[in-house]
């Protein structure tokens, strides 16, 4: 091991199995959006998330935009997200020519604030997006109340928390409908990917049919309203298999590279590992944490830069939606969203990171924080 290694933040982990599904697949002829790992990998992901549907998308934006599609929500009506997320979440909500009002999160989960949602649900309130941010699942019990409350639809974007459980429920099967991605950084991947599940079957079937170009099951080449073309390819699904099968082994690898780089950077006040609420087990997306005290800016940049000479390359959390430009001037100040935006930063988080590739890694970061610290008391 010499300092040349660079660590790269994320990284597929793909066996012989993918390659084996994958080459079946090619073989097969079914390289479109037909075929049997399409229908092997809903059944399978439906059933591992306790839902009764799964539907696959061609990746997890266009899953978020279909839910609001087929729930109906257009222009004039309102969807509650997260001002801490990644844009695909709002992106959504824009395509539908919805607002999306942003609210804050939660210092204890880094999730949507139940009781900042109740307060921005309005006449024109149709959904929320909850968004189980680096992996940790967002206050569902409580956001179910307020949705049922209120007549709302309640979404998740699961997009970074597939493997991830309350009271031993898989997230997937906690709200009205859950989104994921399989972008080739996420838990389980197929390079590009999402799927949607739900056990409501008329909004299954809604987005099978948008999913399709709207073409009417029962009559080809009949369009009863405009739909769009969101499928994933059997290639794709043939590599979602095999992940699915080794979701376990892949979460169990991760989880032990989160898990050595909390036991070892109990450094306040210079690192806070992600909190974690009571009850769940959070998935091992991205290892997160927190660089300086609350209201520290800049800190986590520097310590980004040293670590990028180390060769250890890192992540700053998402910037505030509310602070990009086709979202700028939306909305009031989010106080937790800016301060966690300025101080998270993501470590590099994959499955086949051996012990000793994280033991280079720990000592890259503590260099690194002891350059930091020198600077700070010069
Ligand atoms: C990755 C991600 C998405 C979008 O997924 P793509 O597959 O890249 O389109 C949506 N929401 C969140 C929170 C994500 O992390």
């Amino acid at each position: 091991m010499t300092i040349d290694d660079r660590f790269p933040v994320a990284r597929p982990w793909l066996s012989d199995l993918e390659e084996h599904y994958l080459l079946d697949a090619l073989r097969s002829g079914w390289i479109s959006s037909q075929g049997p790992y399409l229908h092997r990998f809903e059944n399978r992901f439906a059933e591992r998330c306790g839902a009764a549907a799964a539907v696959a998308t061609s990746n997890g934006t266009v899953a978020l935009h279909l839910v609001l599609a087929a729930a109906g929500i257009g222009p004039g009506d309102e969807v509650v997200v997260p001002a801490l997320t990644y844009v695909a979440t709002a992106n959504a909500v824009t395509y539908c020519g919805a607002r999306p009002v942003f609210v804050d999160v939660l210092p204890e989960s880094w999730c949507i604030d139940p009781e900042q949602v109740r307060a921005a649900i309005g006449p024109r309130t149709r959904a929320v997006i909850a968004v189980d941010l680096y992996g940790h699942p967002a206050d569902y019990s409580a956001l179910r109340q307020l949705c049922t409350q209120h007549g709302l639809l309640l979404v998740a974007d699961a997009a970074e928390s597939f493997g991830a459980e309350v009271d031993g429920r898989p997230t997937g099967g906690l709200a009205d409908v859950s989104t994921f991605s399989f972008f080739g950084n996420k838990v389980i991947t197929a390079g590009e990917g999402g799927c949607v599940t739900t056990s409501d079957p008329a909004l299954a079937e809604r987005m099978r049919l948008l999913r399709n170009q709207g073409m009417d099951p029962n009559r080809r080449y009949y369009f009863p309203v405009v739909g769009f073309n969101y499928r994933l390819t059997n290639l794709a699904a043939a590599l979602l298999c095999a992940q699915l099968e080794r979701a376990d082994e892949i979460i169990r690898r991760r989880d032990r590279v989160v898990a050595a780089y909390e036991r070892e950077l109990v450094d306040p006040p210079l690192v806070w590992p992600q909190p974690v609420v009571p009850g769940v087990r959070r998935a091992p997306w991205m290892a997160s944490f927190l660089v300086g005290p609350p209201g520290t800016d800049g800190l986590r940049d520097e310590l980004a830069r040293v670590l990028d000479r180390l060769g250890v390359e890192t992540r700053p959390f998402f910037v505030p939606i509310p602070q990009l430009p086709p979202y700028a001037g939306a909305a009031e100040e989010q106080p937790v969203t800016l301060d966690l935006s300025r101080r998270g930063i993501n470590l590099p988080t994959y499955a086949e990171l051996t012990d000793v590739d994280v033991k280079v890694i720990l000592e890259r970061v503590r260099a690194a924080l002891a350059t930091l610290t020198a600077a700070r008391v010069d």
